[in-house]
């Protein structure tokens, strides 16, 4: 069966899907994505996604293209036409097409792409292996709270972190600080088992899967706090961990080749990682 993606109104082959050579997002990076994962035919924290969706659109001054009704809707048949039962969607919408000029009228009409992939989703077994990450220098712009397809310096760093043989680089401002990984939230575990993780602010993304980690962290009575942490509190840290809606949770034991607490996925790590992949089978909508 061919994979089936969604442009500007039309369902179309995922081989032959294009977008036009003046499309903002091609031109100028104009535009804003989300990922959402599929669980088991279920679409995991849809409705978080697409109230990020909308925060970054609001941002960028971009109109929503559809309602968001019509919008779901479309989003559950790319998926149903995919038959996707595990993996993920992804969504995106640029302001549009344009004759190329950095200014922009306010009346052009947005760009829609839907796609799917289809992925193994972790079990209990394969999500509790420990990943290597390495550090490197946070370069991106001030307003990483904004999910833009804007993502040339996190391209840069996971393929340092790809070739240096790690999954993920955390990435450290000015101040030594951790901010986050290039596609992913940063936590570590102290040594008194404080779950810490960055605030939110304009230095990251916040994270769907961070803010349902931190509420089941709530829900399990363990004490954590929301702040910056340095590069060498990560690297002294009794755990450390990575989330994402792709990732899930994802232990880390090893930070710029320097083990973390034993070097193995650690006791706090692990509860949430079951609790996280429970939360997947029992909270979302089925499409
Ligand atoms: N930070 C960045 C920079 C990301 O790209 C992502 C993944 N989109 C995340 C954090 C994790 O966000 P989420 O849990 O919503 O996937």
């Amino acid at each position: 069966m061919p994979r089936v993606a969604y442009v500007n109104g039309r369902y179309v082959q995922h081989i032959s899907a294009t977008v036009h050579i003046e499309d903002r997002g091609f031109q100028f990076a104009d535009g804003v994505y989300e990922v959402v994962s599929i669980r088991k035919q279920r679409l995991i924290d849809l409705e978080m996604h697409l109230d990020r969706l909308n925060r970054s659109l609001l941002e960028l001054q971009v109109p929503w293209p559809t309602s968001r009704r019509v919008f779901r809707f479309i989003l559950k048949e790319v998926i149903q036409r995919n038959r996707v039962a595990n993996g993920s969607v992804y969504i995106q919408i640029t302001r549009g097409v344009a004759n190329r000029d950095f200014a922009y009228s306010k009346n052009l009409k947005p760009s829609i792409i839907i796609y799917t992939r289809k992925t193994r989703q972790d079990t209990l077994e394969t999500a509790n292996v420990g990943y290597k990450v390495i550090s490197k220098p946070d370069i991106r712009w001030k307003r990483c709270d904004i999910k833009t397809v804007s993502l040339l310096p996190a391209v840069m760093a996971k393929q340092a972190a790809v070739e240096a043989g790690a999954v993920e680089a955390w990435l450290v401002n000015k101040q030594g600080m951790v901010t986050e990984g290039t596609s992913s939230n940063a936590w570590i575990v102290t040594l008194n088992d404080e779950l810490i993780t960055r605030h939110v602010d304009n230095e990251i993304l916040s994270g769907v899967t961070r803010n349902s980690v931190l509420k089941l962290a709530q829900k399990l009575n363990l004490v954590f706090v929301e702040r910056a942490f340095s590069l060498n509190e990560a690297i002294h840290a009794k755990e450390a961990f990575c989330t994402s809606s792709t990732a899930l949770v994802k232990p880390v034991i090893e930070i710029d080749n320097k083990k973390i607490g034993k070097g193995k996925v650690g006791p706090i790590t692990k509860i949430l990682i079951e609790n996280y992949l429970s939360y997947m089978d029992t909270h979302h909508e089925a499409y």
